[in-house]
C-alpha cells in the first residue's frame, strides 16, 4: 500500500541537532539550532513563567476545549504586544487575531487563508530566508520566489536591489518580511529603509506578511516591532505572524499568534471567521497551557515587568557574546569581515564560512553551525566563546 512513499530526508537544522546529540565528544559545542541558552549553556525557564505556572498549578481546574480562535485574553494580549497598547487600528477593532501553534502555525494558517482568497498571487521571500518559509507556502499551494536581500561581499543588506525587485512585483503579490533579527543572516532594515519599503509596498498594492519570531532580541520589544507598527500607522493591509517560542523560552508549548490588519471592524470579523475555519480544518482548536502562561505574564503588571527585564538581559547577553567573539577572532584575523559579528542582530550571524569550512569546524573541533555558515550566537557563553573563535580561525587559516 505504501510502496510509493519516499523517505523524508529530514529537516537540515533538526537533523544536525540530532547528530550533535549523538556526538560522543565532551567538548562539542552546538551553535546550530535557533535556541537561546543562558551563560551556563542551559535552556532557561524564565522566572516570570515559573511564577505564572506556579499560580496556575495552585488553581487547577477542568480542561475544556479552547474556542477555535483561541483564548480570548491571549488574543488581546498578543495584539497589545505586537501592535502596541495605544494602536488606533486595535481600538477600532480592525485587527483580526487568532491564537496559533507557534510562529510556524501562524504562517501555515495565514498561508491557507491567503491561498483561499488570493489564489492567483505568488509569494516572495528574502534570499536567503528561514527554510521553512518556502516549505510552508509551497505546501499551501503557492509558487515561492525570492527577492535580493543578503550581500555576501559585505555581510550587509542589498537594500537597493531588494527595493527595486519589490517595486516590480504584480499587485497583490505576497511579500514575506522578517520584522527583526533576520533568520538566517542577522541583517535587518533600519527604520529609514523600512519607511522606503513600506511606501513601495503601498504604491504597488502588495500584501506584506511580516514574520516576527524574535521580538525583543534585536533592540527591545517596541523598536523590534517598528515595521509592524509603521505599517499599521499607515493603514497598510498586512498579516503578522508572532511567536513566543524564543522571547518566553516556551518552545515546546507552541505559543504564537496570527493577526490580519483590515480596513474595518466588520471586515476584521469576517477575516477572523475565515482564519477560524482554517484552524478548524487543520487541528480544530489550539492548546491551553502555554496560552494561559503567556496571558498571565502579559496581563499581570509585576510579572510583565519581570519578563521584560529578563528578556532585556537575554538580549544584552547576546550583544555581549557578539563583542566577545569579535574581539577574540580579531586576535587571529583582521579586516572588515569581522564587523558582521557586531553589526548583525538577534540570535544569528552569517559567519561567511563555506560548507567545507563548516564541515571542518564540526569534524576537527566539534563546533556545530549550519552548512550555510549560520551560527546561533545565542548558544555562545563565557566558557565556549574562546574555543569557538579559535576553532573558526583555524579553519579559516587552514
Ligand atoms: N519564523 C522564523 C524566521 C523563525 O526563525 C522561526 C523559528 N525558528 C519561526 C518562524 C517559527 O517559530 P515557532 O518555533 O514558534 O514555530
Amino acid at each position: 500500500m505504501f510502496e510509493h512513499v519516499d523517505a523524508y530526508p529530514g529537516d537540515p537544522i533538526l537533523t544536525l541537532n540530532e547528530n550533535f546529540q549523538k556526538d560522543p565528544r565532551q567538548e562539542k559545542i552546538n551553535l546550530s539550532i535557533g535556541i537561546y541558552f543562558d551563560d551556563d549553556g542551559r535552556l532557561p525557564v524564565m522566572k516570570a513563567v515559573r511564577e505564572a505556572e506556579a499560580a496556575m498549578l495552585a488553581d487547577l481546574g477542568p480542561k475544556p476545549y479552547l474556542p477555535m480562535a483561541g483564548f480570548a485574553p491571549y488574543r488581546d494580549a498578543v495584539q497589545a504586544l505586537v501592535f502596541g497598547d495605544d494602536c488606533a487600528t486595535r481600538t477600532e477593532g480592525r485587527i483580526a487575531t487568532v491564537q496559533t501553534l507557534g510562529g510556524s502555525g501562524a504562517l501555515k494558517i495565514g498561508a491557507d487563508f491567503l491561498k483561499r482568497y488570493f489564489p492567483q498571487a505568488q509569494v516572495w521571500v528574502s534570499d536567503p530566508t528561514w527554510e521553512n518559509h518556502r516549505f510552508i507556502f509551497e505546501r499551501a499551494g503557492f509558487t515561492v520566489n525570492t527577492y535580493p536581500y543578503y550581500d555576501d561581499a559585505t555581510g550587509g543588506l542589498k537594500f537597493d536591489a531588494m527595493l527595486s525587485a519589490i517595486d516590480a512585483l504584480a499587485p497583490r503579490s505576497i511579500v514575506v518580511l522578517h520584522a527583526c533579527c533576520h533568520n538566517p543572516t542577522g541583517v535587518d532594515l533600519n527604520d529609514a529603509q523600512w519607511e522606503q519599503l513600506i511606501a513601495v509596498l503601498q504604491k504597488r498594492e502588495l500584501l506584506p506578511f511580516v514574520d516576527m519570531a524574535y521580538q525583543g532580541f534585536g533592540s527591545n520589544l517596541d523598536e523590534d516591532a517598528f515595521a509592524v507598527r509603521e505599517l499599521a500607522r499607515r493603514n497598510a493591509p498586512m498579516l503578522v505572524a508572532n511567536s513566543f517560542s524564543k522571547n518566553f523560552s516556551l518552545y515546546g508549548e507552541r505559543c504564537g499568534g496570527l493577526s490580519v490588519l483590515c480596513e474595518s471592524a466588520e471586515q476584521a470579523q469576517r477575516v477572523v471567521g475565515q482564519l477560524t475555519s482554517a484552524v478548524r480544518s487543520n487541528y480544530s482548536n489550539p492548546p491551553t497551557h502555554g496560552a494561559k502562561i503567556v496571558t498571565k505574564v502579559l496581563t499581570t503588571p509585576a510579572l510583565n515587568q519581570m519578563w521584560r527585564d529578563e528578556l532585556a538581559a537575554m538580549c544584552r547577553r547576546i550583544a555581549d557574546m557578539r563583542v566577545a567573539i569579535h574581539d577574540r577572532l580579531s586576535r587571529h584575523i583582521g579586516g572588515e569581515a569581522l564587523s558582521r559579528y557586531v553589526k548583525q542582530r538577534g540570535m544569528f550571524t552569517y559567519t561567511g564560512l563555506d560548507a567545507g569550512q563548516v564541515d571542518r569546524l564540526r569534524e576537527a573541533h566539534g563546533v556545530y553551525i549550519l552548512r550555510s555558515g549560520r551560527m546561533c550566537v545565542a548558544g555562545l557563553n563565557a566558557r565556549n566563546v574562546g574555543p569557538v573563535a579559535d576553532a573558526i580561525s583555524k579553519v579559516l587559516v587552514k
